[in-house]
């Protein structure tokens, strides 16, 4: 079959012709309907990420149609299903308790074993959830990273119906988190960014835009609460700046979700910034395969759109997936990559 692998850290994705893989009893063999290209990926390519071994076959976003199965009963050859992108061990402390992002075992499809920039892709029947029929392929794929986290993160800072809330950052996680706010019944969703077209795409989804090259982001969001603050906070940018900002922007009893990713300390003032207000700083790694099917469910309401002109497809070929990768990096828009190979 043929797959699109990274064979060396720092040169350009190649085409392969790859064995098709060969199930075991646990498993599933999906035919790849559209798999997403990630920010990640591009940091994979560069060596930004560590990712071993070589070659490997990149793409943790995918949806498609079962192929085979193995002594699998929840899914048939012919179903739309999308894949959890952490293969896990299911028997550990973590697994058990239904926290498999941190499975001693964890293997990320298109990270540490081949994933789904190929024709057909493995995985493990626990893996495989069945996509309803209202939902694209493109949509199902894409939503297994960004959106899925951006649910995690909110599920983390446990949102309530008619909390505040205040998203730094519009990237593909800000896109989702404004929309799932909303879904959530959270009215008031303040959204910062600094790009004009990011700031005019905010309003049009209904969230209150803060320009932050218009003055501290914190002031604004405090004058909009009438000085109360929010309730909760997302920060998806991965600065120490926006964490500080996120941190003081909440009100009473609020919970900052902390998202990106940086290697920058924060500094907190424990009294004025959290014991005054029993305030919580929460970490969000990753996402649960638990939590993937609300999200469906989410989509395929209506409720998280990926609106015509977000999406642009690619078919399954090096040099126009390289572009794409060399693009993601400095794309300033909400347009997301999917790849949706030939068949
Ligand atoms: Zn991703
Ligand atoms: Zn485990």
């Amino acid at each position: 079959m043929k797959a699109v692998q990274l064979v060396q850290i720092g040169a350009p994705l190649a085409d392969a012709e790859v064995p098709l893989p060969e199930i075991g009893p646990s498993e599933v063999l999906v035919q790849v309907a559209a798999c997403g290209i990630c920010h990640s990926d591009a940091h994979y390519r560069a060596g930004i990420s560590t990712i071993d071994p070589l070659p490997v076959t990149l793409g943790h976003e995918v949806a498609g149609r079962v192929e085979t199965v193995g002594d699998v009963d929840h899914v048939s050859p012919g179903d739309r299903v999308y894949l959890h992108y952490l293969v896990h061990c299911g028997c550990c402390d973590f697994c058990l308790r239904g926290n498999e992002q941190f499975c001693a075992k964890g293997q990320m499809i298109g990270k540490h074993r081949d994933g789904g920039y190929a024709q057909f892709i493995k995985v493990p029947g626990r893996n495989v959830f069945v996509l309803p029929d209202e939902i694209p392929f493109e949509h199902g794929a894409i939503m297994m990273c960004s959106s899925a986290t951006a649910l995690h993160a909110l599920n983390k800072a446990r949102v309530h119906r008619g909390d505040s809330v205040a998203i730094f950052g519009f990237g593909g996680l800000g896109f989702s988190a404004l929309q799932l706010s909303k879904a959530f019944g959270c009215e008031e969703v303040f959204v910062v960014d600094i790009n004009p077209a990011k700031l005019a795409s905010i309003t049009t989804l209904g969230g209150v835009a803060i320009d932050a090259t218009a003055g501290d982001p914190v002031d604004q969001i405090r004058e909009a609460t009438g000085g109360k603050g929010v309730d909760i906070s997302l920060e998806l940018v991965g600065s120490a700046v926006t964490m500080g900002q996120a941190l003081r922007c909440l009100g009473v009893l609020g919970r900052a979700a902390i998202v990106g990713l940086t290697a920058e300390s924060l500094s907190i003032l424990p009294y004025t910034e959290l014991i005054n207000k029993e305030a919580e700083v929460i970490g969000v790694s990753d996402h649960l395969a638990a939590e993937l099917p609300l999200l469906m469910e989410l989509a395929r309401s209506g409720k998280l759109r990926f609106p015509p002109g977000t999406l642009r497809l690619v078919d399954l070929d090096a040099a126009q997936i390289n572009a794409a990768l060399d693009e993601v990096a400095k794309s300033t828009d909400q347009i997301r990559t999917v790849i949706v190979p030939k068949t």
